[in-house]
């Protein structure tokens, strides 16, 4: 299934030894029936995202080492967007028959270096025969109990806060995906680079969570789908409305360069773009300045106010002047057109 030298067990063999290691809380690593783990005291958070080539990313467009990485990070992703940390994850993946073996062992090797970035350890796989690569990993966590914050919590005159800066994964894809000779002249560049590595290699906000939660955050979400399709569905959740103030929307400088070579409009993919796995929570006025102090102080990461939560349902852009429009939550949809 593998190759006529390299037999099923022996991949299972390799891909074990990727894996292996000592981690706190794990009593049984990958090789047996099942992992043996140790409870937590705390609430366990248990996650599950699935990756399917041709819908959620292109062979021709990732390395297998950044799939992998990127597999583990977006579910650790989901544990920082309930306030908690990482934990153990296991992994599936399904491959097309006549798969070279090197392929997987790249991507194992992602999955592995995601882990140890983030501090957890991963107990387990499992592989198949697919029509093409499916890869799906499934993160536990822990968070306090009590502590954690989910999106339904938000309350109108809460504030809207969002970490760091967005569109920038969205434009590394474009990066990617545009005819070769027409972006060569820029990917060189350093704002280039770090379009890319956004896409392929995204940050989890783990501590800025666990931060944000400790300051009062009422509800919370990861960027995954887009800033309006994520906010619409904490607004929706907690059956509030919003406003977006467009001027104070952080957009990546980055993407601002992108748009000098390429028919982009920045603010759009910050809004529109999904991927960045940035943090977008709502909490009351007054827990704002503490938590961005908090945020800068402790990971040099960036709190930005960006709007309101109102009475009523959907969103609403607010210009500099402003006057409001309705703002449509577009974005990512897996099975949109
Ligand atoms: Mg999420």
């Amino acid at each position: 299934m593998y190759g006529m030298s390299f037999t099923e067990d022996d991949l299972a063999e390799t891909l074990r030894k990727i894996l292996a290691g000592d981690h706190p809380g794990v009593r049984l690593g990958p090789g047996d029936d099942a992992a043996l783990l140790e409870p937590s005291r705390h609430l366990n958070v248990l996650t599950v995202d699935m990756l399917v080539e041709g819908v959620d990313f292109e062979r021709g467009t990732t390395t297998p080492r950044d799939l992998g990485y990127k597999a583990v990070a977006v579910n650790v992703s989901d544990v920082a967007a309930m306030g908690g940390s990482p934990r153990f994850g296991v992994v599936a993946l399904g491959l097309p028959a006549g798969f070279e073996p090197g392929w997987v062992i790249e991507l194992y090797s992602g999955l592995r270096e995601a882990a140890d970035e983030y501090a957890m350890a991963i107990v387990g796989g499992d592989l198949s025969l697919a029509d093409q690569v499916v890869l799906s990993v499934t993160v536990t966590g822990e968070v306090p109990d009590g502590g954690a914050v989910t999106r339904s919590g938000a309350r109108p005159g809460d504030r809207i806060v969002v970490t760091g800066a967005l569109g920038a994964a969205a434009g590394g894809l474009r990066l990617l995906q545009a005819p070769a000779q027409s972006v060569a002249h820029a990917m060189g560049s350093a704002w280039a680079r770090e379009l890319v590595a956004a896409q392929s290699r995204p940050t989890a906000r783990v501590g800025e969570g666990r931060t944000l939660a400790r300051c009062g955050a009422t509800a919370m979400i990861d960027v995954s789908d887009g800033l309006t399709r994520d906010l619409w569905r904490i607004c929706r959740a907690g059956g509030v409305g919003a406003a977006v103030s467009l001027d104070a929307v952080p957009v990546a400088e980055a993407v601002e360069r992108l748009g000098e070579v390429m028919p982009v409009e920045p603010l759009v993919l910050a809004l529109e773009g999904g991927e960045d796995f940035e943090l977008l929570a709502t909490m009351a006025p007054d827990a704002v300045e503490g938590a961005a102090k908090d945020l800068q102080e402790r990971f040099g990461t960036r709190l930005t106010d960006i709007g309101e939560i109102r009475e009523g349902h959907g969103l609403v852009a607010v210009g500099s002047a402003g006057s409001e429009r309705p703002l449509e939550p577009r974005g990512w949809d897996h099975f949109g057109s």
